[in-house]
């Protein structure tokens, strides 16, 4: 199937979880890359000082590039930072850079801190696209909660190890205090099991643990642990053009499929 269904509206989709190297940025770039080949139309807004999506989607982010800090801190329209990926028709990026690292405290003593990208968002024309994806850091600080106040749904990527549900409780209770106060309308959409290594135990009944707490959210594609998954990002490229027929490539394609399928959460 060539085009998948796209939704009436735009959805802006929150990638996040406070561990680092949980699959974050990787099902970011991967989701949007494999939703972009069929047929949408989608923006990457990379929220991680590390720039880690910008490059995976081969997208310049020097220090001088415009990027989300110049959007976040000084006003600037996302419109002009906004830049298309190379690889793929459809598919676009809001760069970050190392620029973004200060943000964390500048933003401190801003006006509205929370809600820096929503404005962004909100004063741009997001019906262009038919997903927005926000890459998160790992931290649950105000870049984060600034991507929780911007999106409609939240996405979490856990990895199928030992501590994978150590700090949900925290993400969980986070984005409660969010929605009471910032964005009603957040809400926890998807959950997607990464890395996960079908030789071991462990996967299996951490994967069984996720599924049994968060049901039906809990999409039925499982992400492979790949070595083509790690190394795309090193030649600018998703694996869905790096390795198309990779089992990484055809996981990601298929929970991104599962999400076109499902459609945005009520
Ligand atoms: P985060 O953004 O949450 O910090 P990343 O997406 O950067 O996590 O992933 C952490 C590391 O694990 C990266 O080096 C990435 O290439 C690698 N990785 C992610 N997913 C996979 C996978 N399915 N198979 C193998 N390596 C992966
Ligand atoms: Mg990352």
């Amino acid at each position: 199937e060539k085009e998948w269904p796209r939704p009436p509206e735009c959805r802006i989709i929150t990638i996040a979880n406070q561990k680092g190297g949980v699959g974050k940025t990787t099902t970011s770039v991967n989701l949007a890359a494999s939703l972009a080949m069929h047929g949408a139309r989608v923006l990457v807004v990379d929220l991680d000082p590390q720039g880690n999506a910008s490059t995976a989607l081969g997208v310049e982010h020097r220090a001088d590039v415009p990027s989300i800090y110049n959007v976040l801190i000084e006003d600037m329209p996302l419109a002009d930072i906004v830049v298309p990926a190379p690889d793929i028709p459809g598919l676009f990026c809001a760069p970050a850079n190392l620029n973004l690292a200060g943000a964390e405290i500048e933003l401190v003593s801003k006006v509205a801190r929370e809600s820096r990208l929503r404005r962004a968002l909100d004063s741009y024309d997001t019906e262009q696209f038919d997903y927005v994806l926000i890459d998160c850091p790992p931290s649950l600080g105000l870049l984060t909660v600034n991507a929780l106040v911007g999106g409609n749904e939240l996405l979490i990527p856990i990895q199928c190890e030992y501590y994978a549900l150590e700090g949900l409780g925290q993400l969980i209770r986070t984005v409660d205090l969010v929605k009471a106060h910032l964005n009603p309308v957040l809400k926890v959409s998807t959950i997607l099991l990464t890395m996960y290594d079908a030789r071991t135990r462990l996967a299996a009944q951490v994967a069984e643990d996720v599924r049994n707490h968060f049901g039906d959210i809990v999409l039925n594609t499982v992400i492979p642990r790949s070595v083509r998954v790690s190394e795309a990002p090193s030649y600018g490229q998703s694996v869905i053009t790096y390795d198309p027929g990779s089992s990484g490539a055809l996981a990601y394609s298929e929970a991104a499929s599962e999400m076109a399928h499902r459609g945005a959460a009520k």
